[in-house]
């Protein structure tokens, strides 16, 4: 009797010793991809389901990357930079895709969006503290318009119709790999997610019972997880910063930072840094730019309009700024009927 009780405890025991490898469990990790730091976690099954969602998307990173990289000669990007001017350069359906969206977020910001900013754009190297002279901006700044970017949506071409241009699709590709990490991650049945590429995030589900807290850095000391300016818990949704503090010099106090106004050439200097929360990262990437171009009065006026968005900025002089729907509720009497109620937004 003895012996099988034994016998029974062992096998209880064992089977305690398989269960920890089999237990849901949060599975983290962050890889180098796209010139920046990405950061995946996951609510798994397992520990091994987890980590096999996770390499699904690093490797899913590493595929847009090879794709739109223009660090890279052999990618879709380069060959059209390289080509575009003298003839129609055929591309995947899939890049022709996100080049199309990027003129329909041309068209719906006026132009504060423009993948074509890099005509005057790669004139600046930010390691090197590098820039163009007034001269050479004027003499690149007509070829920044998204309208002279040909596209022929029959044959997946990509025509330049003016000289000495050229597109980069830094503004939104990190939010483009996000989103499509996120598809990959539903499809294997996670509903507890966050998916970071540089400034770009998307939330799966909440954190199992409280919101995702994500921070929003203070340009000063960009990586002080202690300095941070604000802390806005979100679920379900897709939140973007773009930041004068990413790639920078600065020289006789002024900032050459990597966010450019298409219609000057120069880095924009409205505000410091500009958030932008909204349903998808692709989407939320594309505005965060934008918002930093056109700064909060334009911005704002047209975000309090877009009901699935919201924005926060934080101003050069160190205030924040936030749309109508992240504003705290109007203060409501301590008894009695409430005054005038808030606003809908
Ligand atoms: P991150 O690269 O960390 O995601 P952002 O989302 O702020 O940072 O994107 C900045 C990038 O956007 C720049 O490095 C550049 O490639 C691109 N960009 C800069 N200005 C514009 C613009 N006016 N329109 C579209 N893309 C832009
Ligand atoms: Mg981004």
């Amino acid at each position: 009797m003895a012996g099988r009780i034994a016998a029974l405890a062992a096998t209880a025991l064992l089977t305690l010793g398989v269960a920890p490898c089999a237990r849901a469990a949060w599975v983290d990790r962050t890889e180098a991809i796209m010139g920046t730091r990405i950061y995946v976690e996951v609510w798994a099954d397992d520990v091994a389901q987890g980590n096999a969602a996770i390499d699904a998307v690093m490797a899913e990173m590493r595929r847009i990357d090879a794709l739109m990289s223009h660090y890279r000669p052999d990618s879709e990007l380069s060959r059209i930079n390289a080509h575009a001017a003298a003839e129609p350069v055929r591309v995947s359906p899939e890049l022709f895709d996100l080049i199309r969206l990027s003129t329909h977020f041309s068209q719906i910001t006026d132009g504060a969006f423009d993948i074509t900013y890099a005509s005057v754009g790669y004139l600046y190297n930010y390691p090197l503290h590098e820039r163009p002279s007034e001269e050479q901006i004027k003499a690149a700044l007509p070829a920044v318009n998204w309208r002279h970017l040909a596209l022929d949506a029959a044959h997946h071409t990509v025509r330049f119709a003016h000289a000495g241009m050229r597109i980069d699709l830094g503004g939104i590709g990190k939010g483009y790999a996000v989103d499509r990490s996120v598809a990959l991650l539903k499809e294997r049945g996670i509903t507890h997610a966050i998916v970071t590429a540089g400034g770009d995030s998307r939330l799966i589900g909440d954190h199992r019972g409280r919101q995702w807290l994500v921070s929003i850095a203070h340009p000063d000391e960009p990586h002080n997880p202690d300095k941070v300016v604000t802390r806005i818990p979100l679920s379900d949704t897709a939140i973007s910063t773009s930041g004068d503090y990413e790639r920078y010099f600065d020289e006789d106090g002024i900032r050459y930072h990597h966010i450019i106004d298409p219609r000057t050439g120069h880095s924009a200097s409205k505000v410091r840094s500009a958030t932008i929360i909204g349903p998808t990262a692709t989407e939320t990437d594309g505005l965060s730019k934008t918002a930093f171009v056109l700064g909060p009065e334009k911005a704002l006026e047209i975000i309090n309009r877009m009901p699935d968005f919201d924005a926060v900025f934080v101003t050069p002089d160190g205030r924040l700024l936030y749309s109508k729907g992240l504003r705290p509720p109007a203060p409501r009497p301590a008894w009695g009927s409430p005054a005038t109620p808030p606003a809908a937004h």
